[in-house]
């Protein structure tokens, strides 16, 4: 099986979505092949991304002549024109392209590209909002779901649990909630154990289930 991490990958749609991940991998040395139909946008980015071209993706022999068969990884980043994005998705399956992400505008149109084939589906406006939602609640510093009911927090101490050790505090039985790691003012992030003091203006990273994080960062 080939190292997904350094193999080539397709980016279909120059959008803002498509742009920024084609240049981003670039940046980080993965090559890239990008694809947009409008010529405008690829002369825009000519300059940024090594192969950029001119063709549309919703037709098969465009696809062939370019060689995207030959990509093992690929990711369709056309989001308003559904239809477009559907069609190119399915074409990527067809062409038996093994890890195919595909974006979607909202979760209706998530759901069909999952079942057109797309072994990954992104969500990135839907995804930010509850991201950003919970950042504006509470104490949260950061959020990361990892699943579908899980979540990795970024956040304070509440102020019952500053000065005791962690596994007096029974955290993890009244909240459901886990001290992962802790961070001091001016220190690097340490693992946290049962002897662990929380400090003022340390910073934490809790995991667990997404009520129970809540739950626990909106404690004073
Ligand atoms: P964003 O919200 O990230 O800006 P858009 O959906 O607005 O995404 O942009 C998608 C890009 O995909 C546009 O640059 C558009 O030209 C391109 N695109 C749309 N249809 C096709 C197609 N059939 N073939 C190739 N590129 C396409």
């Amino acid at each position: 099986m080939p190292d997904a991490r350094n193999d080539p990958v397709v980016v279909i749609g120059l959008g803002r979505f498509g742009s920024s991940l084609a240049a981003e991998l670039v940046r980080r040395g993965t090559e890239v092949l990008a694809i947009d139909s409008r010529p405008k946008v690829v002369q825009s980015m000519a300059g940024k991304i090594t192969h950029v071209v001119a063709a549309d993706s919703t037709d098969p022999e465009a696809l062939r002549q370019l060689g995207v068969p030959d990509f093992y990884r690929a990711v369709v980043a056309i989001g308003t024109d559904i239809e477009a994005s559907i069609l190119t998705t399915s074409l990527l399956v067809e062409l038996e392209i093994e890890d195919i992400w595909a974006k979607a505008i909202s979760r209706e149109h998530g759901r069909i590209l999952d079942r057109v084939g797309a072994h990954h589906v992104i969500l990135p406006e839907h995804d930010m909002g509850e991201r950003v939602a919970h950042l504006l609640n509470g104490r949260m510093l950061d959020y990361m779901e990892v699943d579908a009911n899980y979540a990795l927090v970024k956040t304070r101490p509440p102020r019952d649990y500053i000065g005791v050790p962690l596994g007096e505090t029974n955290v993890r039985r009244k909240y459901g909630v886990t001290v992962v790691c802790v961070k001091g003012q001016e220190e690097e992030f340490t693992y946290a154990g049962a002897d662990t003091v929380l400090g003022y203006g340390d910073v934490i990273i809790i995991a667990g289930k997404i009520k129970d994080v809540e739950r626990f960062a909106e404690l004073p």
